[in-house]
């Protein structure tokens, strides 16, 4: 009997609003590649809250999850999501990246396999129901850092990098959440110029260390929009599919259904999307907090060439 196919996950990390979701949303249109959303939220947000899937069904009903539930683990009601909770707080944080990377047998190395073996069921139940490559826009690098523990699965990663200023005024800006159910998080998170910075930093050099862990490319938001026909197949070349990107245009890109389990409201859209960089920040963010961010995040502003763009 032939052994089981390692699942392969092209992993999207970075800091959130550096244009993930249309990376993922665009890969998910390619024959060969099914796209999850950030399964990180999945247990939170799927399983306690039941918010829905882009597919427009609550999760707990969407088809495509119920069979990955019961392949990985005979029900999604098997799986304690207390337990995923605690460990997330414990290990998936990027202050907690360099204990990851140690790995060893301490109470903490357990609990990091742990977590990780309830990612891997879901991604070995996916790649048996579809046979695809997966792609996780979780984004947060210490998660990727800890999936690169396991052995059994054929981690790649893109880094998405968006100028820290756009990222900046796009944390700064009221977005509603469509999947929210109740009332609950009805608006996405919000946070100041500073503290953004900070985690900009952050986030950006754990990813950038993953590629010495794992194969890896840096693809920045603003490159995607200029040349998406070229920056896809640079991406589909990383994840080793070779089927043409046929719905990638110079100027656009057309969108069908997924089912992204979470992550930007941008994954209910669908359709012809126009590709439009996305620069309001230029004219819109107060000049206190543009310097300010540029200040804080100036040595990898340089090193990721955004030097001169608007500073
Ligand atoms: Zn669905």
């Amino acid at each position: 009997m032939k052994p089981p196919t390692n699942p392969r996950v092209l992993f999207l990390a970075g800091l959130g609003r550096s244009g993930t979701t249309l990376l993922e949303r665009t890969l998910a249109e390619v024959d060969g590649v099914t796209a999850l959303g950030e399964v990180m939220h999945l247990w939170e947000r799927g399983l306690v809250r039941n918010e829905l899937c882009a597919c427009g069904e609550p999760f707990l009903a969407c088809p495509f999850w119920t069979a990955v539930g019961e392949r990985a683990f005979g029900g999604w009601a098997s799986v304690d999501p207390e337990r995923m909770a605690h460990l997330k707080g414990r290990v998936d944080r990027a202050s907690r990246v360099p204990l990851i990377a140690r790995g060893g047998d301490s109470g903490f190395a357990r609990d990091v396999r742990e977590y990780v073996a309830a990612y891997l069921a879901v991604y070995r139940a996916a790649t048996d129901l579809t046979g695809d490559v997966l792609v996780d826009s979780s984004k947060q690098s210490s998660l990727a850092w800890c999936l690169t523990l396991a052995e059994e699965l054929d981690l790649r990663v893109v880094h998405c990098v968006r100028d820290s200023r756009g990222v900046a005024h796009s944390w700064a800006k009221k977005v509603a959440r469509p999947e929210a159910v109740d009332g609950r998080d009805a608006e996405m998170t919000r946070y100041s110029p500073a503290l953004i910075s900070a985690m900009w930093t952050l986030h950006n050099a754990t990813s950038e260390l993953l590629g010495r862990r794992v194969p890896a490319v840096r693809l920045r938001y603003e490159d995607f929009v200029e040349a998406p026909v070229a920056s896809t197949r640079a991406v589909l070349d990383l994840a080793g599919v070779a089927t043409p990107a046929s719905h990638v245009a110079a100027d656009r890109v057309r969108l069908g259904p997924s089912h992204s389990c979470a992550g930007n409201p941008m994954r209910f859209t669908t359709g012809e999307i126009p590709l439009v960089r996305d620069d309001q920040w230029r004219s819109a963010q107060a000049t206190g907090a543009r310097r300010l961010v540029t200040a804080l995040t100036a040595p990898l502003l340089a090193h990721y060439d955004y030097v001169g763009a608007g500073s």
